[in-house]
């Protein structure tokens, strides 16, 4: 960074410190915020082309320090992965959401899926299949309303014992996502490896694509494969009118700021009450 004089280093200086300070704040008040009750789940809705109406909820963590303010899953996701905290948390995660689906559906909100997102960590952990079991007995909900979002890397995995338990998943009747396809490092030859059920483009790879022909071509093609490899597909990223006029006949769903900001969990009924999307 050049600095041109003696004030902008003190500025310098100082948003490095803060930016320290709050990390650090960040990972010494983490571990109380579950029982502390921090953490809320937002809920970003996310549009179906055929049935022309919403009909998934992707859960959204996010945590209110009480001196901090809200503090967004990027910024504490990853300390929670490092530190072994993501363990408690996503099962927290997990319970939560699909509490709120059971009470969605019991009310007679069309809904079909909530969409958790699942950190590696949390699968290599011995007794994870088994623990999600307990918890859709215990909230009595049938796992085919519940998909699990993990990154692509998860089409990297060779271990056996990992590969069996994402089967066994299956097997309870949880639907799986690929999140994030195409920013990551895996390449189009590990997608056969593994059967998924959603495949979820990347914002990345959708930005600026009504301009860029052969990014188009890319990203539709990926669509295509999908397809032919009997997946659903979902499109995040959505911000502007004509993206979404772009997608509409290309992939299954659709999700993004255009269609509906993540949604604080109050704020969830009225939304799917007084949506008419067009
Ligand atoms: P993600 O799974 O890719 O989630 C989508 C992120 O994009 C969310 O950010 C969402 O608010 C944001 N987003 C949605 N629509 C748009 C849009 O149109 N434009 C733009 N620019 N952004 C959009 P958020 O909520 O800050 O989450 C960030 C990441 O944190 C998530 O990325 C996910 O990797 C992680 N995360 C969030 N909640 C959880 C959780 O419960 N468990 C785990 N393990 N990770 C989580
Ligand atoms: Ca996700
Ligand atoms: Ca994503």
């Amino acid at each position: 960074v050049k600095a041109k004089g003696k004030n902008n280093y003190q500025i310098y200086d100082e948003s490095i410190a803060y930016h320290y300070q709050r990390q650090f704040k960040i990972e010494k008040d983490l571990y109380k915020a579950i029982e502390h009750n921090q953490l809320t789940l937002y809920y970003q809705p996310q549009y179906c082309m055929r049935k022309k109406t919403f009909v998934g909820l992707e859960a959204l963590v996010r945590w209110k320090h009480p001196s901090l303010g809200i503090i967004s899953p990027a910024d504490f996701i990853p300390i929670a992965e490092e530190t072994g905290l993501i363990v408690n948390m996503g099962e927290w995660i997990i319970r939560e959401s699909c509490k709120r689906m059971k009470e969605l559906l019991n009310k007679g909100y069309k809904v079909t899926k909530m969409c958790v997102n699942i950190s590696k960590k949390q699968l290599e952990k011995e007794g994870f299949v088994e623990r999600i079991a307990t918890i859709f007995e215990e909230i009595g909900i049938a796992p085919t309303y519940i998909e699990f979002e993990l990154t692509e890397s998860i089409l990297l995995i060779r271990d056996n014992e990992l590969l069996q338990r994402m089967e066994k998943l299956k097997n309870l009747g949880i639907s799986i996502a690929i999140d994030d396809f195409g920013t990551g490092y895996s390449s189009l030859s590990y997608l056969p490896n593994f059967s998924f059920d959603t495949l979820k483009l990347a914002r990345e790879m959708i930005e600026g694509i009504e301009e860029n022909e052969k990014r188009a071509t890319v990203v539709e093609a990926v669509l295509d494969l999908a397809h032919l490899l009997g997946c659903k597909t979902i499109v995040e990223g959505i911000e502007t009118e004509s993206q979404a006029t772009y997608f509409q006949d290309k992939c299954h769903y659709m999700q993004g700021y255009y269609l509906s900001k993540p949604l604080p969990p109050e704020a969830v009924e009225t939304f799917l009450e007084e949506c008419h999307f067009a």
